[in-house]
């Protein structure tokens, strides 16, 4: 099959994902093969193949919003049915037996394994998973449109339930990438009003569009105080001016796995009982009640289509601003 491979980890200007031939996955025990038809680009990628994340494996196929059709089932394998639409997301597998699975916070666990990360992910005509962690995605979203909801979506979702953000509240949105564009169509039906800081123009002008209340500079003061504000923006410097635009015990939460360091900040920014906390990963539950509540809106994702073998125009776009919504990946087969 085709697959574009990331031999070793480098600055995505040098374009370091190959288009190639690489074996076809058989699906193992319990594991699905799936026709890979979309798969969106997210920065964790970005991450993954300029080594911000230390390296899992290598060489390895990045991508972790797959949508695709069930072809082929593994031993055992009796959920998924041939044909059938799913969705693959950055939780490929976890031991299911740590204290933190345990808790009920598998996003949490000892012993996870990521899709295109530890595992080869979805930038290839097909794809392996466990029929556990697959996804039904709800019938009125077009495969294009489902694939950011995969993780820009779910982890979006997840950061909106950790702020405590409720009905009527202001909700700061720092960074207003894929996640944000997802995430403030949930906060809208949630009728809460969304203050969105982001450096570069189309996205202010989308967040606009989308039903925000404002849209400014990353660093330009919101125009009221904020009861939580979530940072997607890898940007540790961030961290403050967002803080500052908090009201008292109001809640800062960090979306991203990778960010880069925090500066120093006056306590003051931080008591009268503000919280800053940072969000990894999902549990399977936050993506089905996600995608439930997606259908409800119904939400609409904006992408932006790249063929798989233009995977590295797509990342370079994404790390320069370039991309209004979400970069996906269209798979057709050769
Ligand atoms: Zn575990
Ligand atoms: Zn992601």
């Amino acid at each position: 099959m085709k697959a574009c491979v990331l031999k070793s980890p480098a600055p995505i200007e040098t374009n370091p994902l190959a288009y190639m031939d690489v074996p076809l996955p058989n699906p193992g025990r319990g594991e699905m093969l799936a026709r890979v038809r979309y798969c969106g680009v997210c920065r964790t990628d970005l991450h993954v193949i300029e080594a911000e994340l230390p390296p899992r494996r290598s060489p390895v196929i990045p991508g972790h919003q797959v949508v695709g059709v069930v072809e082929k089932l593994g031993a055992g394998s009796q959920k998924c049915q041939i044909g059938e639409r799913v969705g693959i997301a950055w939780l490929h597998n976890t031991d299911g037996t740590c204290e933190y699975c345990h808790a009920g916070a598998e996003n949490l666990c000892d012993n996870p394994t990521f899709t295109g990360y530890s595992v080869d992910g979805g930038y290839a005509e097909y794809i392996v998973a466990p029929e556990d962690f697959v996804y039904t995605i709800p019938s009125q979203f077009p495969d294009e449109q489902a694939a950011p909801l995969l993780c820009a979506g779910i982890i979006g979702f997840r950061c909106l339930r950790l702020s405590g953000i409720k009905p009527g509240g202001k909700l700061g949105l720092y960074g207003f990438g894929a996640a944000a564009h997802v995430g403030i169509q949930v906060a809208r039906h949630w009728d809460v009003d969304v203050y969105a800081s982001t450096r570069d123009a189309r996205h202010q002008k989308l967040a606009l569009e989308l039903g925000a209340k404002w849209a400014g500079g990353t660093f330009a003061e919101p125009p009221t105080k904020l009861d939580a504000a979530i940072v997607f923006a890898p940007a540790g410097e961030i961290v403050p001016a967002a803080l500052a635009a908090l009201r008292k015990g109001g809640v800062l939460v960090l979306g991203g796995i990778h960010m880069s360091p925090i500066p120093s900040f006056p306590y003051d920014l931080i008591y009268q009982e503000r919280v800053i906390r940072s969000v990894a990963n999902n549990t399977r539950q936050d993506g089905q009640d996600f995608l439930r509540v997606a259908a409800e809106i119904p939400l609409r994702t904006h992408v932006q289509l790249f063929p798989l073998k233009e995977a590295n125009r797509a990342l370079n776009a994404l790390k320069n601003d370039a991309i209004p919504g979400a970069a996906v990946l269209e798979i057709e087969i050769e």
